[in-house]
């Protein structure tokens, strides 16, 4: 049985240090034992509460209370690349979640997944076509890091980059994300740089204004997919609730508290969001805060439950070439890339499908 937390076991990766120097303590385990301990679990990628019995009387006792989840790996999947690798785990309730190891030259990327489904309903987006199960544990984020660096750990190479952009909305589980951060963030630890952290959200506009206040570690993707009301409402269901005005000032505000770039992420839809007009509607949005602003473009990646289809080659370059005439720098993401995560979803519907 793979290890999780229970009534009376406490996971540990679900804790901060700062969280777990107060659990700690009670079992006589001070600053210095617990920066040890701490090591163990996040350098050498170790799991101290299931292997062997240390000899360390305390450090074995903690067995009791403690325990490092750990989920169990149901499928595997390699890009054609062989640079992309999707995992699909198997929570301790039966709940399946995906993350994606990008490697490139000294840059690898872990996409994490922050819900079981998600509950935002975007119309071409495979977890928002499955409904929301439930907000995953800090811990149950961290293990997805924990396995994603052993897999790199064993070929000598280390994770440099997370980006929250597989299953599930962030900013709707925005407590756990946060710890999940401060876990993975931690230099004594795997230690990823705030810098090299981005959380893609599909705009919910009051945890965009808490990560402005509060100097959240990350950078901000926002999924945007269309620049007038209308449009956006048909593709994401959380437009209805936050106007475009409302969510372009809670980005304004989140710029002039932070001075740092916004990612706007446009998933290119054939006929819905590609055409000359939708082009010139973006850059009119994004001029007054160019230089704050960079755009990736994402061809559609088919799902069963949306009949849409990707934005052919030539149609992606016009729509980008006008962004660039009008000063808004944006980006193609290869196919190889992150529009492999951006698929997520897709991997745990094959998955079902086989266990029925
Ligand atoms: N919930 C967050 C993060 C996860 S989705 C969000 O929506 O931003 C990560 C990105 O993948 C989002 O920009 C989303 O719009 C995009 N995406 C989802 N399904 C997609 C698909 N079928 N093809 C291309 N991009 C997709
Ligand atoms: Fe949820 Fe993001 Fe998918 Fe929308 S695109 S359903 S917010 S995971």
């Amino acid at each position: 049985m793979p290890a999780h937390a229970s009534d009376t076991l406490t996971d540990f990766a679900g804790l901060t240090r700062e969280q777990a120097a107060l659990r700690l303590r009670p079992h006589g385990f001070g600053e210095g034992k617990l920066r040890d301990l701490w090591k163990r679990v996040y350098r050498d990628l170790a799991d101290p509460f299931s292997d062997a019995p240390s000899g360390d009387r305390k450090l074995d006792a903690l067995r009791e209370h403690f325990t490092l989840c750990a989920p169990e790996v149901a499928a595997q999947t390699h890009g054609g690349d062989g640079l992309t690798r999707k995992f699909l785990f198997r929570l301790h309730d039966g709940q399946t979640i995906e993350t994606v190891l990008m490697r490139q030259a000294g840059r690898h990327t872990a996409c994490v997944s922050t819900q079981a489904g998600c509950a935002q309903g975007c119309v071409f987006c495979a977890t928002g076509q499955g409904g929301f199960r439930r907000h995953l544990t800090t811990g149950e984020m961290v293990a997805q890091i924990r396995h994603v660096a052993r897999t790199l750990a064993a070929d000598g190479e280390r994770l440099r980059n997370i980006v929250l952009m597989g299953m599930g909305e962030p900013l709707h589980n925005y407590d756990a994300v946060r710890d999940f951060l401060a876990v993975v963030q931690d230099d004594l630890g795997i230690g990823i740089a705030p810098a090299h952290t981005t959380l893609s959200t599909v705009g919910l506009v009051p945890g965009i204004l808490r990560m402005a206040r509060e100097n959240f570690p990350a950078h901000l993707a926002l999924s945007l997919h269309a620049a007038n009301d209308a449009d956006r409402q048909a593709l994401l269901p959380p437009a209805r609730r936050w106007p475009l005005a409302e969510l372009m000032a809670a980005c304004d505000e989140y710029t002039a508290a932070r001075r740092e770039k916004i990612f706007y992420e446009w998933t290119l839809v054939g006929g819905k969001n590609d055409s000359d007009t939708q082009a010139r509607e973006l850059a009119a949005l994004l001029a007054p805060r160019a230089g704050f602003a960079h755009v990736n473009l994402i061809p559609l990646n088919l799902t069963d439950g949306y009949a849409g289809t990707p934005t052919p080659p030539d149609r992606v370059q016009r729509f980008q070439a006008l962004l660039k005439e009008a000063g808004i720098p944006a980006t193609v993401r290869s196919r190889r890339g992150l529009d492999v995560a951006a698929g997520c979803g897709q991997l745990a519907k094959v998955a079902a499908r086989h266990a029925r």
